[in-house]
């Protein structure tokens, strides 16, 4: 198989995280599933950007800085830090940590301004309006719930009249909304396209782009009035062309930023920030005159036995900690397998010891153990030859060789713990080819000696497989096992390996354990 040397460019984005509070689960699922899918296409042969960073600005910040006693700088260097720290502990390979205090992205955000304002889609006049400090945002009439509250926040409206800066977004609405009904992939799950259609069947508002200095200094200043910075979500949603290199203003006359990474971008978000990225985003390109975002993946939220986790509740799950109690293969292939994507799902610490060692420890663990020390005992760390297949031999090998195509189709339809499922039944299959063929019985019989050779080598090609394609979900056990099976460790293009089979000139190494049985822990 040759290499692939013209390997397509994908992009992959978080939010930028808000640094007014400490990484939490939510952060760390939308990150890991940022990571599983970068390692998705890396084994594909694609050339991948991840990336992530930190949103800095705005009146919460303000506020968060001033309650603990620091200058609002001190705080998002502190707390940014922490976002990168934890993305390390978790082992994610981010190509692009991105701040919004960053010179360069201030230089851009102005430069982007002045464009809008140049080509007349930027106004100036008198609004008032209901905001919400929690959101950062003014909530139209019918984004109230029935107490007057903030649905997200459980806050009553800031009563606020002021001059602002205005973005003509009313004026892309049916750009928009034909975006949208044409692009059926645009935003996935499809329930969240179907949100957005119907929000955008009411009159779509300008958007307030700026803040009065006397009300907040922390932003970044409008190039065409010192006496206003921008508004925090305008300024952190440019971060996603920031890390491409584009420099605002003209997108078209611009060479050299990767652009052949944002016509193959998309945003992983969480269904609290949907708005701003179906809505103010979209019409911000336009407006911009660069083109759509590919895709929008929208997740859900984790809840603690249906409840929202919160500190007060005391049921918060420390991604980190659980992450250095467990190792981060186990964590991680939990947060994937358990979360139907765009849905709520569950944090418990028994579906979570349930899981990991029914899949895991008594699944992939078990029966690479099992196969490797045999093959270990009677064939000297070689990989046995087979002489001759039979028919059950046959299709165990080429149901695994199909398996990577198997799980691809429900990862493209975001349907990534069904995909992960099958990689389960995969396993589960290839332990019952053991069992129907008993190796640990030929191996006692010397006539049986290349029956065993082929039983073991039947499996091993199985447990190849299963080494590659658990690379997304396990990573580090995914190394351990190809190592364990000789075998090179080259991961991009590695699921072209899939169907060139092992490479039995190789010798194996020791086996290693690939995933302990866990034990619940002690919740103090
Ligand atoms: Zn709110």
């Amino acid at each position: 198989m040759t290499k692939n040397t013209n390997a397509s460019p994908y992009m992959l984005t978080t939010p930028i995280y808000y640094v007014n509070a400490k990484p939490h689960l939510g952060h760390a699922y939308t990150t890991i599933m940022g990571d599983f899918l970068k390692k998705l296409a890396l084994i594909e042969g694609k050339r991948v950007l991840f990336v992530t960073g930190t949103d800095e600005h705005g009146e919460k910040i303000v506020q968060k800085a001033t309650a603990e006693g620091k200058t609002p700088k001190e705080l998002v260097d502190e707390v940014s830090s922490e976002f990168r720290s934890a993305w390390e502990k978790l082992a994610l390979d981010v190509d692009v940590f991105y701040r919004t205090t960053q010179p360069d992205h201030y230089k851009m955000v102005q430069n982007a301004l002045q464009f809008l304002k140049d080509k007349g889609d930027i106004y100036f006049a008198e609004y008032e309006g209901k905001y919400c400090v929690g959101c950062e945002r003014f909530r139209t009439d019918s984004e109230w719930n029935e107490e007057g509250l903030c649905p997200d926040h459980q806050t009553p409206p800031d009563l606020r009249k002021e001059p602002n800066y205005f973005f003509k977004m009313g004026s892309y609405q049916k750009e928009l909304i034909k975006h949208y009904e044409s692009n059926l992939e645009a935003i996935e799950p499809s329930q969240y396209r179907q949100e957005v259609l119907s929000f955008l069947k009411q009159p779509l508002e300008d958007l307030n782009i700026s803040r009065p200095k006397t009300r907040l200094t922390w932003g970044i200043e409008l190039p065409f009035d010192k006496d206003y910075v921008t508004y925090v979500w305008f300024d952190a949603l440019l971060n996603y062309l920031g890390a491409i290199g584009y420099e605002g203003g003209d997108f078209a006359a611009q060479r050299e930023f990767k652009n052949e990474f944002w016509a193959e971008s998309h945003h992983l978000i969480g269904k609290d920030i949907l708005k701003t990225h179906a809505i103010y985003w979209p019409t911000m390109l336009m407006g911009l005159e660069v083109p759509v975002f590919k895709k929008l993946h929208v997740g859900g939220f984790w809840m603690n036995k249906g409840l929202k986790m919160s500190k007060s509740l005391g049921n918060v799950v420390d991604p980190i900690k659980v992450s250095e109690h467990f190792g981060v293969d186990f964590f991680r292939y939990f947060l994937l397998r358990e979360m139907s994507f765009g849905s709520d799902a569950n944090f418990t610490w028994e579906a979570f010891i349930a899981r990991c060692n029914s899949e895991l420890a008594n699944g992939l663990g078990n029966l690479a153990s099992r196969v490797l020390k045999l093959s270990q005992k009677n064939f000297e760390m070689k990989i046995p030859s087979a002489s001759g297949l039979n028919d059950q031999d046959k299709a165990l090998v080429s149901a695994m060789k199909a398996l990577p195509a198997k799980m691809a189709q429900e990862f493209e339809q975001c349907r990534y713990h069904i995909g992960i499922g099958h990689f389960n039944e995969a396993v589960a299959e290839c332990d019952r080819y053991i069992n129907d063929n008993k190796p640990w019985v030929l191996a006692k019989d010397p006539e049986q000696k290349d029956r065993l050779a082929s039983v073991l080598r039947t499996a091993m090609e199985a447990l190849h497989v299963f080494s590659i394609v658990s690379y997304p979900l396990t990573p580090e056990a995914s190394l351990k096992l190809q190592e364990a099976l000789g075998q090179s460790g080259e991961i991009v293009g590695a699921l072209f390996r899939v169907d060139t089979g092992l490479d039995a000139t190789r010798s194996l190494t020791e086996v290693p354990q690939l995933f302990p049985r866990l034990e619940l822990p002690d919740l103090e």
